[in-house]
């Protein structure tokens, strides 16, 4: 899965995006197979990954786990945009004066 900065992408600016780790649902269900006897996963679990671009912009990716054998899952990762983290652009900016790593 790609994962852009979409703030980062309206202004036309490319940035390195970090993972600040994630989430999942607890919700219980069974896999299954079909009249045909296919087999379907359809995982209702959401997945949610939080990421900050470089550029201090914090966002959300919410998606879910595709069954291999239908359209189910298949729909575009959710992105939820943040806002921007002005103590993380606080401390890189007190680091780039000196030099030095955050
Ligand atoms: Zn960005
Ligand atoms: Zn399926």
């Amino acid at each position: 899965m790609k994962v852009i900065c979409p703030a980062c992408q309206r202004e036309g600016r490319k940035s390195k995006v970090y993972s600040m780790g994630s989430a999942r649902t607890m919700l219980g269900w069974n896999t299954y197979h079909d009249e045909e006897g296919v087999y379907h996963s359809h995982d209702p679990n959401e997945v949610k990954t939080g990421y900050r671009c470089e550029n201090g912009h914090m966002f959300d990716v919410i998606w879910r786990a595709e069954c291999p054998n239908c359209d189910y899952g298949r729909e575009k990762p959710e992105v939820k945009e943040l806002g921007v983290d002005e103590k993380y652009l606080a401390r890189k900016r007190r680091a780039d004066e000196k030099g030095g790593e955050i």
